[in-house]
């Protein structure tokens, strides 16, 4: 785990990261990995000091069961709400997600390090179906009353209603999947778009962009990948370029 910025910690799981805002004894979870990740998301809650109850709440940037595996653990054994645009209420609670066929994924295990990659996240529950019927929305507009006061930035595309987090006092934006700094399934490494065919309307994933840009931070912390120094505006720069090699794919 790494604090990226002063209480601000990213853990990665299989090959999805998590975020953990820290005020004083108190947490606020972002994202929550694949349910074979549960164990792994605790340790990092109890590896900062803390027990799991003393996070607050869990924060969704989307509705993928690579970023909601823990959460219902989370509600059944210490009550933590879990907070999201409305439209991925929607998704969670009815099972609907927007999410990649496994026949795309499977096209592209051509190369071995796809091919590794599928057998990780087959193991960490990927087949397994995901619902949350405690699925919230935020319960109010602008910055969160929770600790490291997160301010959600609706930036739809990967799906309909994904949302980044901005922390405006650390200079810190929580990308999600709307802007990757690395995949498995990607040759490249640095800010870009995941392939097309993860994402629910490609060309809003690329509109998605602009808005994080007018984001004012110094570091991204991405769903997949490392996290990045540099501002979201020479980011989303980056992965428009990049796109010619990641729309490929
Ligand atoms: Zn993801």
């Amino acid at each position: 785990m790494q604090e990226v910025a002063a209480d601000v910690f990213c853990a990665e799981g299989t090959a999805v990261n998590w975020v953990l805002l820290r005020d004083g004894t108190e947490l606020t979870l972002i994202d929550a990995g694949w349910s074979g990740d549960t164990s792994a998301v605790e340790d990092s809650v109890r590896a900062l000091g803390r027990h799991p109850r003393d996070v607050q709440a869990v924060l969704l940037t989307h509705a993928h069961p690579d970023h909601m595996g823990a959460i219902n653990h989370f509600h059944e054994r210490y009550a933590t709400p879990v907070f999201m645009s409305s439209a991925e209420v929607t998704h969670a609670r009815g099972g609907h997600l927007e999410q990649a066929r496994p026949a795309d994924i499977v096209k592209r295990c051509y190369r071995p390090s796809a091919l590794r990659w599928t057998a990780r996240i087959m193991a960490a529950g990927a087949l397994k179906p995901v619902r949350i019927p405690h699925a919230q929305p935020y319960p109010r507009a602008g910055a969160l009353d929770l600790p490291g006061t997160p301010v959600p930035v609706a930036c739809a595309g990967h799906t309909s209603g994904h949302s980044a987090f901005h922390l405006p006092d650390k200079g810190v934006v929580i990308t999600g999947d709307a802007l990757i700094t690395g995949h498995p399934l990607s040759p490249v490494s640095g800010p870009q778009l995941l392939p097309p065919f993860f994402a629910h309307a490609p060309a809003d994933a690329e509109a998605a962009l602009q808005t994080l840009a007018g984001v004012d931070a110094e570091v991204l912390i991405p769903g997949h990948g490392v996290p990045w120094r540099g501002t979201p505006a020479v980011a989303a720069e980056q992965a428009r370029r990049r796109a010619s090699i990641t729309n490929t794919l």
